[in-house]
């Protein structure tokens, strides 16, 4: 086997900080440890995954996210990666660093119309981890397209809610692929949600509950009163604080989610050739 020599400076191996332990910053974390770096993981939540570990929580992928953090797991200590969990980083925390990477990741944007009354609202990843308090008849708002409202819908309505998924696109998941939409759309409807596409809801002040809009023919209906609380999986925006601190002042590089949202897949690769840019930089 070829060894690879250690990046070094003054005599001692070069040090990486990778803030985030999602799917990316893994990725960067072994990696980075591959080509020869100390490298130190550092994650905010109490566990590895990321979003991966929200999607985790639904049927449908508890077996890939188990099968990731095995894998994962067993790569980080192959590398001798520090894995140091409950550490949310700030910029004042990454200057005895070589080198950064910042793979901070995404979360869905804050819903900005908040209805008043009797109402729950509350977001997609909130609802997917625990649907089970919930009143019995749920709203899901798919303002996303992609997959965190269908996940919310089918996990509440594995839980025995009655699910009404409401989107103004003319299909759930509409930036998914043809065939990932026709495959939740039919798993939807063996769930029993119902599907209301060209749709969207409004709250009017002083009105009593919230309308359902269709927008295309213009018409407005209040909504059933058995409807008690609304799921909202609104776009997912990139967490950029640490990249806007650091970028000027530090040696960073941003990867995955973090850049913009995207799949998996990109995010797993982008962590890969993060290593690859680093050790170009720093020879
Ligand atoms: C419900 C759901 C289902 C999905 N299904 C699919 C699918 O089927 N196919 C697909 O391709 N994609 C899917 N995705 C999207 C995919 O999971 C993401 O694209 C991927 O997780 C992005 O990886 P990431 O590492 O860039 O970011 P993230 O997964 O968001 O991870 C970022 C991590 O950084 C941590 N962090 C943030 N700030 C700090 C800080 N300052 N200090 C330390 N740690 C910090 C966060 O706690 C988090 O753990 C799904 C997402 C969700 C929510």
């Amino acid at each position: 086997m070829q060894r690879v020599p250690a990046p070094s400076v003054g005599g001692r191996r070069k040090n990486i900080l990778v803030v985030g332990g999602g799917p990316a910053g893994v990725a960067a974390a072994v990696a980075a440890a591959r080509a020869g770096f100390r490298v130190v993981l550092a994650e905010a939540s109490n566990c590895l995954g990321g979003q991966l570990a929200v999607a985790g929580f639904t049927m449908l992928r508890r077996g890939r996210l188990k099968g990731w953090l095995a894998e994962a797991c067993q790569e980080l200590r192959a590398g001798a990666v520090e894995v140091r969990l409950n550490t949310p980083v700030r910029v004042n925390g990454i200057g005895a660093y070589d080198h950064v990477v910042i793979a901070t990741g995404a979360a869905l944007r804050p819903w900005p119309l908040m209805p008043s009354g009797r109402m729950v609202v509350l977001d997609a990843w909130t609802a997917i981890m625990r649907p089970s308090p919930l009143p019995a008849g749920v709203v899901v708002l798919d303002l996303e397209g992609e997959w965190s409202a269908v996940d919310a819908a089918m996990t509440l309505a594995t839980h025995g809610h009655a699910v009404t998924m409401v989107t103004a696109a003319a299909a759930v998941a509409h930036r998914l692929s043809g065939s990932e939409q026709e495959l939740y759309h039919e798993r939807l409807l063996e769930k029993g949600v119902r599907i209301l596409t060209g749709s969207a809801v409004k709250f009017i002040p002083r009105c009593e509950g919230p309308i359902l809009h269709n927008t295309v023919t213009g018409n407005e209906f209040p909504l059933p009163s058995y409807i008690g609380a609304f799921v909202v999986a609104s776009p997912r925006a990139s967490r950029v604080r640490l990249w806007a601190e650091a970028h000027a002042s530090h040696c960073v590089t941003r990867i995955g989610d973090a850049v913009f949202p995207r799949t998996l897949d990109e995010a797993i690769a982008e962590g890969e050739h993060a290593a690859e840019l680093i050790s170009n930089m720093s020879a």
